[in-house]
């Protein structure tokens, strides 16, 4: 244990120092390092960060400084072998006591403990408080003690443990040790009652950011659930995602659907036998699934870094879900999609449940459902509202990162008076009709019931045949979500408000979309985090550390995360030296997996033409979400829009001709462009498409080989990447 380092030196440099040595990484996450001063302070904190925050190395960084050992509690099986699995691997000496272990198996911990072998040791709240454990780890130096899901202490939160009150016990037990508590639940009240609860001493409340700008957030009104659930899928081919569905139904549905059409699709909810769970959860953590359909019943300890879909087949009944839900997307800081497939009726069954459940507890669960609507049908920047709901404020005018700033949503170009004819509309049939009845009327509708009434006869009638019923029905519930309408009584009748009064008098004006236009996504998240990676061998690197996993019998992100996938496919290291500097590339995964990674890459690379070792760029792009590269894309995407060619590109932003291609490609993939014309000329492009029908568009060298090498390999690809998009 020599690599450990001594405690009470320079504590900045020595956990940065551990920082590299065992996960890689050159720099700290917001708020990790104030964090990680508390713990090496002894200072008792509560730390609440966002999924994908980096929580865990919060306090496991400080456990390799500290002398002793660092006792973690967490409440989920699954979890605890996680993250053992994964500091191991990184190596670090950990070990976890739950109720699955054996008799022999617990002696021979104990063993370990006892000799000062382990520098952390998870345990489940009922373990750590049950029969002597306490009194045992009394004896054993313990360094620090961390909370992890700290919220489910306390009973305002929206998962509350009793097991987890017995907690308390801690401070005394440990006078020495600084409790530490993290949780990603904001609420302040919750905040309180952890450190009111767990008894700390002036704790120090630390409290990240919420926004997760990684996360592309997309909503849509329900249509045909399973073509715009496939939609998605589409866009994520070998990819892991989420997909929840409200009923059990709904679950086994959907999978049938999904494994009928190819898809590698597994339910999962409580009606299904435990072993079934068990057996469908692992699949997905080990990727031998890519897709989990399922009840809000999955996800609690699921640690997998790189799902990068979570659909939402029907509406969450609250925000606080939702964000949670939905967050279990993009935990590597990787850009991830979450799409929302909503419909009128989904905010009808929960209300439905609602109204069964105890007075005391309804208020508060309708005002969140209520928000919940509210936010499907809202026209203002998802992460804005969501970050906005949970106390915080947001400064970006735009996100880059949601249906509505990426402008996947068309504002109506006179939402004034499209407004105004709605609610005259309302008004001519008295108030005293719903939504559905008054977009009908509206569309122009000659239903036997509209002509019985004679609403056929309103001069309102038919005021806006031109458009789709679908479409009236989505700008009703905007106006209502604006509240220049409203919705009353037991019959959900519709109502002109005070502020649709003056809208009507033309003193206010409302936002109204219109549904997504299909293709005109520019994903600037994805461009930038994307940004010189090479996808052919990113794919092939996930093949390896697919394989790699096997071998050893661990979830493939535990080998490496997607994010340190992408650094070496950008960095593309041929040499163990370079392979070292690549961010998650520790000392042991160096010495474990360096020579097979590098392999991999100098093949690749000479088989495909590509150069090798690039220099890092200037930021480090997992924690610069709105720094450099994605301008660098986004100014050099704009050229290409202009037709400029590559090496102007290149002199215009002061970059080498091999970086400006590598903006063209990801150009060619983000626009879809499927003609190669402005870059390559066209007898050039004729011979390598002719190429590619013999030899095939999967690698650059066979068709390069094929042309007798007279045609260069970067318009090899840009031809390759153009005829892929049309295919
Ligand atoms: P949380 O528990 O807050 O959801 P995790 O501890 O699981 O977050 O960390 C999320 C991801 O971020 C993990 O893949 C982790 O390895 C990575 N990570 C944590 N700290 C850093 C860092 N300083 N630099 C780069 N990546 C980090
Ligand atoms: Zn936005």
């Amino acid at each position: 244990m020599s690599a450990i380092n001594s405690p009470g030196g320079s504590s900045g440099d020595s956990l940065l120092e551990t920082l590299q040595r065992y996960w890689g990484y050159d720099s700290f996450l917001p708020l990790q390092r104030e964090a990680m001063d508390c713990v090496l302070a002894g200072h008792d904190s509560v730390v609440v960060l966002p999924t994908g925050g980096g929580k865990s190395l919060c306090f496991q960084a400080p456990a390799m400084c500290l002398p002793g050992l660092a006792v973690v509690v967490s409440p989920l099986i699954a979890l605890m072998k996680d993250q053992v699995d994964g500091l191991r691997n990184c190596g670090v000496p950990a070990a976890f006591a739950n109720s699955t272990l054996s008799r022999a198996e617990r002696r021979s911990l104990a063993g370990d403990v006892r000799a000062g072998r382990l520098r952390l040791l998870y345990l489940a709240p009922e373990r750590l408080l049950a029969d002597g454990t306490l009194e045992f780890l009394k004896t054993a130096n313990v360094s620090l003690v961390a909370i992890d899901e700290a919220h489910c202490i306390s009973s305002w939160g929206h998962d509350f443990r009793p097991e987890y009150r017995g907690l308390r016990a801690l401070k005394e037990a440990f006078p020495k040790a600084g409790v530490h508590a993290y949780t990603a639940t904001a609420s302040e009240q919750v905040r309180r009652d952890i450190a009111e609860q767990l008894q700390l001493t002036e704790p120090e409340i630390l409290v990240g950011r919420f926004d997760r700008p990684n996360l592309i957030y997309k909503v849509q009104r329900r249509a045909n659930r399973l073509n715009q659930i496939q939609e998605v899928l589409g866009r994520h081919a070998g990819e892991s995602g989420i997909i929840y569905c409200i009923t059990r139904k709904d679950v086994d549905q959907t999978t049938a659907a999904l494994q009928e059409v190819g898809h590698r699709a597994l339910p999962y909810h409580a009606g299904l036998s435990d072993e079934e769970r068990r057996r469908n959860q692992e699949a997905f953590i080990e990727d031998q699934a890519d897709t989990i359909v399922a009840t809000v019943a999955f996800g609690m300890g699921i640690d997998k870094s790189n799902v990068r879909y979570v659909i939402h087949a029907g509406m969450p009944k609250s925000l606080e879900h939702y964000q949670q839900e939905s967050g279990r997307a993009g935990r590597d800081g990787m850009e991830a999609e979450c799409c929302l497939f909503f419909s009128g009726q989904d905010y009808g069954v929960w209300k439905r449940m609602l109204e069964d459940s105890e007075p005391a507890a309804r208020e508060g669960a309708m005002r969140s459902l209520s928000a919940m609507m509210d936010f499907c049908n809202g026209v203002q920047c998802r992460h804005r509202t969501i970050v906005e709901y949970f106390g915080q404020q947001f400064d970006d005018a735009s996100c880059g990162a949601c249906d509505v700033c990426l402008g996947q949503l068309d504002l109506v170009d006179d939402p004034l008076v499209t407004a105004q004819k709605i609610l005259s509309c309302v008004l001519r049939l008295q108030q005293r009709f719903g939504a559905d009845y008054t977009a009908k009327v509206l569309h122009g509708s000659e239903e036997q019931r509209i002509v019985e009434q004679r609403h056929h006869q309103l001069s309102t009638w038919g005021l806006l045949s031109g458009e789709n019923l679908r479409t009236i029905r989505d700008w009703i519930e905007q106006l209502v979500s604006q509240d220049f309408l409203a919705k009353a009584g037991d019959y959900h009748v519709l109502e002109v408000t005070a502020a649709g009064r003056r809208l009507l008098r033309g003193e206010a004006t409302p936002r109204l979309l219109r549904p997504a236009r299909a293709g005109k996504a520019t994903k600037a998240v994805a461009a930038e985090s994307w940004e010189g990676v090479d996808r052919g061998l990113f794919d092939e690197l996930r093949r390896l550390r697919h394989e790699t996993a096997a071998v050893q019998n661990v979830p493939a992100y535990i080998v490496f995360s997607d994010a340190t996938l992408r650094h070496i496919a950008r960095r593309r290291p041929s040499t163990l030296e370079t392979f070292r500097q690549v961010s998650g590339v520790g000392e042991k995964k160096l010495a474990d997996y360096g020579r097979a990674f590098v392999e991999r890459v100098v093949a690749y690379c000479s088989g495909n033409g590509l150069s090798m070792d690039i220099a890092p760029p200037d930021v480090a792009p997992a924690a610069s979400l709105e720094s450099g590269p994605r301008m660098a894309a986004t100014r050099a995407f704009g050229y290409f829009r202009e037709g400029r060619s590559v090496s102007e590109v290149a002199e215009q932003m002061g970059r080498a001709t091999s970086t400006a291609y590598g903006y063209l490609a990801d150009f060619i993939r983000n626009e879809r462009v499927t003609d190669p014309s402005p870059w390559v000329d066209g007898p050039a492009a004729d011979r390598i498409a002719q190429a590619a029908r013999q030899v095939g568009l999967d690698r650059l060298k066979p068709i390069f080989e094929c042309l007798g090498g007279e045609i260069g390999y970067e318009q090899i690809r840009i031809v390759v990447l153009c005829l892929q998009n049309k295919s």
